[in-house]
């Protein structure tokens, strides 16, 4: 395979050591130092590739070359560098270096595209330092929210200073708005994050669709007690009426047949003592699907239940919607050039879905997009563990500059 598999091996490397933390993992947050310092790297090996480096208002990084016809749409290759706290080596990396390998071959080979291709390294992606996951594909295609400059990391700044600290002018974010019509496609190749692949000794996957996620804060009122005094049938126990509501959460993901998922991730109780009666908790509800008519109407039912359990319970319960994104499904005509890719290279065609968020999206509300999984073994992600073979990096590549070729040349 024409794939230089072992410069993209290196450049991984280097990069996994700019935040490495004590832990074996990375922590490299958007605008830091030690961003700076992996995107000034990034940039260097795009102009290696032959690529043309900017950066737009947002902070992203884009490497262009312009093909036959300078005019047309470009196809937009990306993925981020930003990662969680005491993330892994894999998450990102791989989409950005991938794909500025596959550009790189692509000029060593003498191919000249007839679309403009640019590289595209997003910032925020995780929403590691500001909570905003998705910001710079979000500021690309002008789907930020008013109040995002005033959004503050740990340490109180705010997006706009941490922006000014990197060197940007927060009052032209605006300008990293594109028309849709500028962009052909945009292909992202990234870790599964999950165990399908790996499960079934797969090592790529083409995704069909992104999951979108829906969240729900709840806060049931039941009333306090003295544990000892109080009869099992006076009590108003707001945790047993949790505890009810996740598992009735749990039996409605597990007896649908789509993709349905439901996850209880957070929850406090009050008093929080040892012999008082929980009169109080807050907990919240993650429920996702890749089709948003299925997935509330999967929040709806659920609400029903809740309000049945917590009447039943004699306990109070208030519910609020935290985030509403919605799913969507990925492009067919960039689906159709990464699974002929793959039937080219006789990888086994696997398709799937995508339960967590990427920058393709974003993208895919607006332009053709699509995706290409790489295993991750053991489904471990957001950690030191996170693992991608490197064989299964270069087969992921491979799917990729011939997707590239397919939708550029
Ligand atoms: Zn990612």
């Amino acid at each position: 395979m024409p794939i230089n598999i072992d410069r993209l091996w290196k450049r991984l490397e280097r990069l996994a050591a700019i935040g490495a933390d004590a832990a074996g993992g990375t922590s490299r947050f958007t605008y830091t130092p030690e961003y700076v310092e992996a995107k000034d790297l990034v940039t260097g090996w795009m102009k290696e590739a032959g690529l043309t480096v900017r950066t737009d208002a947002a902070g992203n990084t884009i490497g262009r070359i312009d093909g036959r016809n300078a005019e047309a749409p470009a196809v937009l290759l990306g993925s981020h560098i930003d990662t969680v706290q005491n993330g892994g080596r894999f998450d990102g990396p791989v989409g950005v270096l991938g794909a500025i390998e596959a550009v790189q071959l692509a000029v060593e080979s003498g191919i000249l595209f007839s679309h403009p291709v640019e590289v595209v390294v997003f910032v925020e992606e995780e929403g590691g330092r500001f909570g905003s996951s998705l910001l710079g594909s979000r500021a690309m295609m002008g789907q930020l929210p008013e109040d995002i400059l005033q959004r503050t990391d740990k340490n109180g700044v705010t997006l706009a200073q941490a922006m000014k600290g990197a060197g940007l002018d927060h009052e032209r974010l605006h300008d990293a708005v594109r028309q849709p019509a500028d962009i052909s496609a945009y292909l992202e190749m990234h870790i599964e994050q999950g165990t399908v692949l790996d499960s079934l000794g797969r090592r790529v996957g083409v995704v069909t669709d992104i999951a979108g996620p829906f969240f729900l804060n709840l806060t049931i009122r039941g009333r306090a007690g003295h544990a000892g005094a109080t009869p099992m049938d006076r009590r108003q126990d707001a945790l047993v009426a949790a505890a009810e509501i996740i598992s009735a959460a749990e039996s409605m993901a597990r007896e649908s047949s789509s993709a349905l998922v439901m996850t209880v991730g957070r929850i406090s109780v009050k008093p929080g003592a040892i012999n008082i009666i929980p009169g109080e908790v807050v907990m919240s509800v993650d429920i996702r699907d890749v089709d948003k008519g299925r997935r509330d109407n999967a929040a709806a039912a659920l609400r029903h239940r809740i309000g049945e359990i917590c009447l039943s319970r004699g306990v109070e319960c208030r519910v609020e919607e935290l985030l509403n994104v919605p799913p969507v499904p990925l492009s067919a005509r960039v689906i159709g050039a990464i699974a002929t890719a793959c039937r080219e290279l006789g990888l086994p065609e696997k398709r799937l879905v995508s339960g967590a968020g990427h920058d393709a999206q974003v993208l895919a509300q607006f332009v053709d997009a699509g995706m290409i999984f790489l295993r991750s073994k053991n489904g471990i992600s957001h950690a030191p563990e996170e693992w991608t073979d490197k064989e299964d990096i270069h087969w992921g590549t491979e799917v990729l500059y011939r997707s590239l070729l397919a939708l550029a040349k």
